[in-house]
């Protein structure tokens, strides 16, 4: 089974659980050791804090949270630099994509809202920043801010790594459902097939979370356009050129020639672009080809 963004059904906040064990036999946290579980390159989902490290803040609905490495695993105490790897990375990559963490606090923190006995779930939270500084141990770690998330969240992506069938059948529809969401499956299928790259201006922006690209339904999945989530029916832009799509500033013609920018929408043979959804979306933004200078 994938890993899986935002709640666990059946698991509401506040639900404790006895031990690791528990929480890993529920899905709510999957490692039995780890603080972060989460892999580099498809985030984090979930975060326990339990030991309380000399540099976090827990305020309840905000906390400052250290990262992991570098610490004597018997005590507990730094004895080296934190690097933004592993888990660390992943955190850093829930952040760029906008991913929910679940957080569960144990019953060893030292802090106000640590529960009485057990581990206890206590909803989503969203990475808002990270850094690099200098901890009371006089080495380097790293810290994530993470702040509590109390919206609507039927709405929460489930970004999943496509298999190798997929990467073969552009076509082939993703098996989440249909929701208003900024990163869906396909989404991410499609940045991958672009390798990351934008399609209008080829540009490849480089993080240290990993290279961030977005996608961009070319015909809206809300109201009342309700379009498909569809490789064929998404690009992979940069945000430049996501925010430029989005307002009709650019479009693409049938045969892929640019509006609004100069050359050619860049094509993968692996990930047709539908003619009719460009045009739904030349049409919704008054680009009709002919009106151009
Ligand atoms: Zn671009």
């Amino acid at each position: 089974m994938g890993r899986v963004f935002g709640e666990i059904e059946g698991v509401a906040v506040g639900a404790t659980f006895a031990d690791r064990e528990a929480l890993h036999r529920a899905g709510v946290h999957r490692p039995l050791q780890a603080g972060i579980s989460g892999a580099a390159a498809d985030g984090a989902d979930s975060i326990v804090l339990n030991e309380g490290y000399e540099d976090d803040i827990d305020r309840g609905d905000e906390i400052i949270y250290t990262g992991h490495g570098g610490r004597d695993p018997s005590t507990g105490r730094q004895l080296a630099d934190q690097k933004l790897t592993l888990g660390n990375r992943a955190l850093a990559h829930s952040m760029l994509e906008g991913l929910p963490v679940r957080v569960i606090r144990g019953p060893k923190l030292k802090s106000a809202f640590a529960p009485p006995s057990g581990y206890r779930y206590d909803g989503l939270y969203l990475v808002d920043d990270y850094w690099t500084t200098t901890g009371k141990s006089g080495f380097q770690i790293i810290q994530f801010r993470l702040t509590r998330y109390a919206e609507d969240r039927s709405a929460w992506p489930q970004p999943t790594a496509p298999t190798a069938e997929e990467l073969k059948t552009p076509s082939r529809r993703s098996t989440t459902v249909q929701r208003i969401i900024r990163s869906t499956a396909t989404a991410n299928r499609v940045k991958l097939l672009h390798n990351h790259a934008c399609q209008v201006c080829g540009v490849r922006l480089e993080t240290p979370a990993g290279p961030y690209a977005e996608g961009a339904h070319i015909m809206p999945l809300g109201m009342p356009h309700s379009g498909p989530d569809t490789a064929s029916n998404i690009l992979c832009l940069c945000p430049n050129h996501h925010v430029l799509f989005d307002d009709g500033a650019v479009g693409v013609n049938d045969d892929f020639t640019l509006i609004g920018v100069p050359g050619r929408l860049r094509t993968v043979r692996r990930h047709p672009v539908a003619a009719e959804v460009l045009r739904h979306h030349r049409e919704r933004h008054g680009l009709a080809s002919k009106d151009l200078p």
